[in-house]
Order: C-alpha cells, then sequence, then structure tokens
C-alpha cells in the first residue's frame, strides 16, 4: 500500500501538463515549485544537514541568472551552452565568498551571509551592464531539440528533470564518504577533525554545491521569465527559501519540494485572501509566515516531511557484505618501541595551569593508565596528544616525530584516535554511519565519485570495516538504532568502535567504563586485552580502580595538573603520595 503514494505522484506530475483541462496557472505554480525546491535543496545540505544557515541563497539564484542573462542577450550565446559558464562563475564566487564565511562561528555566520547578500543584490541592481534596476529583458527561451521552449507546459518538463537529478545528486552526496563529513559538522569539529575531517573543507563543500543548485534554479528562471531584475534575488527572498526550508523539513531532501510546494501555495492563497480580509495593499503574508515560523519552531522542529514518510515505503537499511575486502592496515610499530613521549609538557588555560611540566612515555604494545582525582588534567593532556589544544610549552612526539601542535587531523592520520569523556556521537544518525566516519582517512572519494554513485566499493568496504568493529564490540544487533538512543555506556563503547575504524596504532580512551555494568566492564576489559595482544597501544583515563588495576601495564598519577606518581599498579596502590592525593578522599 505504501508503495503507491511514489508512484502515483510521479504518474501525476508526468500526467497534469498533459491534460488539456489543467488551468495554466497550475502550471506555472508548479513550475515556480520546482524552481524554489533547487534553492531549498540546496539549504538542506548547507543548513538542514551541515548546520550553517545561509541567507544568501537567492543571491546565487541572482548569479545564475544574470550570467544567462548577459551572455544570451548580449553575446548572442544558445541558453544551454551558458549553463557551465554560469555554474563556474556562481562556484568560483560561492568558494570566495565561502572562505570568507564558513569560518566564522555562531551567530557571526548567518550575519555573514546576510551582509554579503544584501551586497550582491545592490550590486545586482548598480551595474550598467545588468541594466541597474530595470534588470534585463529579451531573453531566449529554453530549446530542445530545436524546439523553443515558450510554454509552461513545455518548460515544466525540463525544471522537474532537473529537481528530480538534483534530488537524486542530492541523496547520493549525503549517502557517501563526503556526505558523513558534512553531516559530522553538527556535532562540532572537535569529533570530526580527530577522525581526519577537514571540517574547513566540509563546510566548504556543502557551501559550494547549495550556491550550484541555486545557480541552477537562476538560469532556469532567466530562461523561463525571459527577463531579469534585482528583485527576485535579495534578502527576502533568501529568507522565504529559509522558511521553505523549515516548514519542509530541513534535514530531508523532499522535504525541499514539500516545502517549496507548501510556501508557494500558500502564499498565493495569502495574497489574495489577506488585502480583502485587511484592506488595502501589503505584504500581509510576510507576517503569516513570521507566526507560522514560530509554530514550526516551537511544535514540529523537523518540518512536515517526517508526517509524509509514515506514508511512504520504508527503506531497509544496507546490510554490510561480509564479502567485502578487508581495508589495508598500517604497519604498527615492534612492541617495546617507544611510542609515545610526553616532554615537560604544559598548558595554561589564562592563570590556572591544567597540566604543569608532565612528561611519561608510552611503550608499543601497552596498556597505560592515567589516573588522578578530578580536575587533575588528564582529559587536557589527551587533548594535547590528540591536538584539540596546543600545549603552552613543551613537546610531545610519537614514534620520535613532533607532533605537539599539529592539527588534530594530522595527528590522527598518524594512527592515533581517541574516545571522547563527553560522548561526541550524531544522535540521529545510526551506529553504523556514526562508527564509519572513524573510517574517513581510510577511503578517498571525493564529491564527483559521491555524486555520480561511482564510490560503492569503496563505501562497502568501510561498512564493512565498521560492522566488524561494532560487533567485536558487542554492538553487532545495534548497527541500525539511532546513536541518541543507547545508554551512555553503550555510546562509549561506539565511540571505541568508531576509533578502531581509524586502525589507530595509539588508542587513547577517556573513561571507557563510565557507565557500563559490571559484566559490561569485564567485556570492555577483555576486549582491550585482546586489541593490545594484537599490537594496539593504549592510554586510558578511568576511575574504576578495579577496572584498571586488573588491566593496565603501568600507570601514571596526576592531581593538580602534576605528575605525582608513576610505576606498577602494585606500587601505586601503595605509594603514600598516591594515597594522601587521590585513594585519601575514599578510605
Ligand atoms: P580531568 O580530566 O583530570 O578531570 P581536565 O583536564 O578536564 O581534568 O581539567 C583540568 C583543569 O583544567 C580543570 O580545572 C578544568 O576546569 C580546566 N580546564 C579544562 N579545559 C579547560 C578549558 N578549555 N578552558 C579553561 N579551563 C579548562
Ligand atoms: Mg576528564
Amino acid at each position: 500500500m505504501r508503495r503507491v503514494l511514489p508512484v502515483a505522484a510521479l504518474a501525476v506530475g508526468v500526467l497534469l501538463p498533459l491534460v488539456p483541462a489543467t488551468p495554466e496557472f497550475w502550471i506555472t505554480l508548479l513550475n515556480y515549485i520546482g524552481l524554489s525546491s533547487l534553492v531549498v535543496m540546496g539549504l538542506v545540505v548547507v543548513t538542514g544537514v551541515g548546520g550553517m544557515t545561509s541567507f544568501g541563497q537567492a543571491a546565487f539564484c541572482g548569479f545564475g541568472a544574470y550570467t544567462t542573462a548577459v551572455l544570451t542577450t548580449t553575446y548572442g550565446l544558445s541558453p544551454w551552452l551558458s549553463l557551465p559558464a554560469a555554474l563556474a562563475l556562481t562556484g568560483v564566487a560561492a568558494w570566495g565568498l565561502g572562505l570568507l564565511t564558513v569560518r566564522l562561528s555562531g551567530h557571526y555566520l548567518p550575519l555573514g551571509t546576510m551582509a554579503w547578500a544584501i551586497s550582491l543584490f545592490y550590486l545586482f541592481g548598480n551595474l550598467d551592464e545588468l541594466g541597474r534596476h530595470d534588470g534585463i529583458s529579451g531573453i531566449p527561451p529554453l530549446s530542445v531539440a530545436g524546439i523553443a521552449l515558450y510554454e509552461g507546459r513545455a518548460v515544466y518538463y525540463v525544471i522537474w528533470t532537473v529537481v528530480l537529478l538534483a534530488a537524486v545528486a542530492t541523496f547520493h552526496l549525503l549517502d557517501s564518504r563526503v556526505g558523513r563529513a558534512i553531516r559530522a559538522l553538527r556535532g562540532g569539529v572537535t569529533a570530526a577533525e580527530a577522525f581526519g575531517v577537514d571540517t574547513g573543507r566540509a563546510k566548504l563543500i556543502a557551501f559550494v554545491y547549495a550556491a550550484l543548485l541555486a545557480a541552477v534554479s537562476g538560469w532556469l528562471f532567466a530562461h523561463v521569465q525571459r527577463a531579469v531584475n534585482p528583485t527576485p534575488f535579495g534578502l527576502n527572498a533568501s529568507i522565504e527559501y529559509l522558511f521553505m526550508a523549515v516548514v519542509g523539513g530541513a534535514g530531508h531532501v523532499w522535504g525541499a519540494v514539500l516545502g517549496a510546494g507548501l510556501v508557494t501555495v500558500l502564499k498565493d492563497q495569502l495574497q489574495a485572501v489577506l488585502p480583502r480580509l485587511f484592506g488595502g495593499s501589503g505584504n500581509y503574508e510576510a507576517i503569516v509566515f513570521g507566526a507560522l515560523l514560530v509554530v514550526l519552531l516551537q511544535y514540529a522542529r523537523d518540518g512536515l516531511w517526517p508526517l509524509v514518510t509514515r506514508f511512504l515505503p520504508e527503506r531497509a537499511p544496507e546490510p554490510a557484505k561480509p564479502g567485502a575486502e578487508d581495508l589495508p592496515r598500517r604497519a604498527f610499530p615492534v612492541p617495546g618501541k617507544t611510542l609515545l613521549d610526553i616532554d615537560a609538557l604544559q598548558k595554561n588555560f589564562g592563570g590556572l595551569v591544567a597540566v604543569r611540566d608532565v612528561g611519561f612515555s608510552v611503550r608499543a604494545g601497552e596498556i597505560i593508565g592515567l589516573i588522578g582525582p578530578n580536575g587533575a588534567g588528564k582529559s587536557t593532556t589527551f587533548n594535547l596528544v590528540t591536538g584539540v589544544l596546543r600545549p603552552s610549552a613543551g613537546e610531545v612526539r610519537l614514534l620520535g616525530e613532533r607532533i605537539g601542535g599539529l592539527p588534530s587531523r594530522a595527528i590522527a592520520r598518524r594512527g592515533v584516535a581517541r574516545t571522547f569523556q563527553h560522548v561526541k556521537l550524531l544522535p540521529t544518525m545510526s551506529v553504523l554511519d556514526n562508527v564509519m566516519l572513524g573510517a574517513h582517512l581510510r577511503g578517498r572519494a571525493g564529491v564527483a565519485q559521491a555524486v555520480l554513485r561511482l564510490d560503492r566499493v569503496e563505501e562497502e568496504r568501510l561498512r564493512w570495516e565498521a560492522t566488524r568493529q561494532l560487533e567485536r564490540c558487542g554492538l553487532g544487533d545495534s548497527l541500525h538504532r539511532p546513536a541518541g538512543t543507547l545508554a551512555l555506556g553503550q555510546s562509549r563503547i561506539v565511540e571505541i568502535a568508531r576509533a578502531l575504524c581509524l586502525d589507530p596504532m595509539l588508542l587513547l580512551l577517556d573513561e571507557p567504563a563510565a557507565g557500563l555494568r559490571h559484566a559490561e566492564k569485564r567485556a570492555l576489559g577483555d576486549l582491550l586485552r585482546r586489541l593490545r595482544d594484537e599490537g594496539t597501544t593504549i592510554l586510558l583515563v578511568e576511575h574504576d580502580m578495579d577496572f584498571v588495576m586488573g588491566l593496565v601495564d603501568r600507570l601514571v598519577v596526576m592531581e593538580f595538573g602534576v605528575k605525582i606518581a608513576e610505576g606498577l599498579p602494585a606500587e601505586i596502590r601503595g605509594n603514600p603520595a598516591v594515597l594522601e592525593a587521590y585513594l585519601g578522599g575514599i578510605e
């Protein structure tokens, strides 16, 4: 039964313009919905998935529209030949603006997009070459096979074919290695960078992709309308696109079409009804939209698309194929060799010295425990080793090479993986997808391969790797659950599986056993011993002394940022300084 709806929608979509009784006005409305859907689909990628609110999409439509307007009127180029030029110009502009914008944090990012959206609007309206506020008219229509498409009914098929192609490309992009990197942006840059994602680049990719979809929309618009002026490319239009994204559901590709459809129809109705209600003329619909936006954000943050999916066939998650080839593994250092060497490490936060003159080393094949009371500086030490923080002084060396102060992703590339004391998973993403992010550096497929679906063999191998790591961590039956539905202890284990996907020679675990039950702790201990036996070196922070004492080869004890002891578990147990500082409170 659920299969009927998509097929019926497609059939109606194909047949509607062929029926002579279909009012011309409907066709016009549907064409506008298609054009808006393209822009909003870009917003789904950049805002809904990537978490960057952009008020600039209409300006990118303007780039597409004006480029083709100038090239086809002044230079007599055919519309189809001006499309690559429109894409190239918009792509370059978006790249440049993106470089300036995506590094802004918090509210500065949307404000940044707003700033250049307004500038571009005035640019369009003030350049003589672009016809100033009157714009450019006399733009030729699109033609297919030598036939000019003057009729709305004809151009309808072009618009909606482009919408379908864009939807397919967007689905492919989001379901890929690059797509996971873009989705990971939502969880903050720290976790993504820890697995080798260049988050600045991932943001730029999302940004440029969205701009290109807007440019295609603008290009189509120019040839449908056969005239352009600055009005449709201003800030108002950008806000309307954002509204469509929110109404439809900013995280869903088809939500873009739904949102564009609902808002376009609603706007049309309101423009007819409201002036009659209130008298006079005015953009009353803006007030209604504003009120609706508030209601939606309160009650349906995810937009209306999730209501529709109830009536659609469920897509079974792709199972991993055990036949996939194993990923190549890195060479591990010989056991006993000094792997990590921390020397006189220091970190100041303003006046607070969180880590002071700490030094110890870890040999390949060891499990080292880092213990100490809360606030001792253990997590800060982890952050210094993994590049989340830059040392204020001192040095961190991995196999003799200085890594202190390198960016996280450079350290990850060298084979260092970690978990976080405060779990950093994407709650709405499946456990499997979360863990696949850990294998980011073991794949190479880029945007083009993703969109064209040439990345399947590699994706299969990454999925297989993630599945195996989850199975060995005992989570083989939770692959397709959203990560947010797991208990805290379980999500820590998911983080371990994600770290293992990096094929780490050094694994840093920040309180991995917190929140686990007794039997689960024992399973974790067994897993860590097995990993050590396979050659992985482990540095872990843990508060459960029974767990630590039975597991580690050596212990390093910190208090108030200083290392106060180091030795075998038995030695530490009897060390008076440790008893005083660390266990004193417990006794
Ligand atoms: P532990 O993990 O041993 O409990 P932390 O390394 O998290 O301790 O913290 C050590 C000290 O550094 C604490 O006093 C903490 O408040 C402080 N600290 C940690 N991170 C920051 C930060 N980003 N900014 C300021 N102070 C911090
Ligand atoms: Mg800590």
